[in-house]
């Protein structure tokens, strides 16, 4: 059947009538600030602290855009006679956000939790190399990562919060005995009777008439 003349203008008018009597959704930035999910994938923070660099979001970023340079320091040994360990230490942690697609690989891969969404969005520049954000400036977004959303009630405890825990406590237990240890000895060497005086020498008072 072919179609009725003008009818494709009424549906189109329809349309622009439905859509002006509808609530607007454009959002009036940067007048008025967009509100956004508090998981949004803004920008990455970095918590170096928790780094290893065990390379392994740089090998799985797809776009090649995290760099790190670090070396290599001896540690000595913890008690006499153990060994020394090697350890690496972070001389440059950089991510390119001018190539970055923002896919979260390198979070995901990331076993020590060194890296962070945050939902900050305006660093925009005009320079196309500002947009290599640098460890300080990746430490500084850090401060911009939401907190995470509380467990389930009745959900397991989450093994890096029983670990701290449990170190918590034994570190508490270790301080108790040691100051009860000392109470126990300043109490033992008060009730120790003191030692009777020793008599004076005989030399010292001089010959006897
Ligand atoms: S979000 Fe994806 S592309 Fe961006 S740095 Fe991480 S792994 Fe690379
Ligand atoms: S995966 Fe994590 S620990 Fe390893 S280098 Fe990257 S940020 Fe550091």
């Amino acid at each position: 059947m072919p179609p009725i003349p003008g009818s494709g203008l009424a549906k189109g008018l329809a349309v622009t009538l439905r859509t002006m009597t509808k609530k607007t959704v454009t959002a009036q930035y940067p007048d008025a600030q967009p509100e956004l999910p508090p998981r949004t994938r803004g920008v990455i923070g970095l918590f170096e602290e928790n780094c290893t660099v065990c390379m392994l979001c740089a090998r799985e970023c797809p776009d090649w855009c995290i760099y790190i340079d670090s070396h290599k320091e001896t540690v000595p040994a913890a008690v006499e006679g153990g060994r020394e360990r090697s350890r690496n230490v972070l001389d440059r942690f950089a991510i390119d956000f001018s190539l970055c697609m923002y896919c979260g690989i390198c979070i995901e891969v990331c076993p020590f939790d060194a890296l962070f969404w945050s939902p900050e969005f305006e660093y925009a520049e005009t320079d196309i190399h500002e947009l290599t954000h640098e460890r300080d400036k990746l430490r500084e977004w850090m401060w911009t990562v939401p907190e995470p959303p509380a467990l389930d009630p009745g959900a397991e405890e989450p093994k890096e919060v029983a670990a701290a825990r449990k170190a918590a406590e034994k570190l508490a237990a270790a301080q108790e005995q040691a100051a009860q240890e000392q109470a126990a000895q300043r109490q033992a060497a008060e009730q120790t009777p003191a030692a009777p005086e020793q008599p004076a020498r005989q030399e010292d008072e001089g010959p006897a008439e």
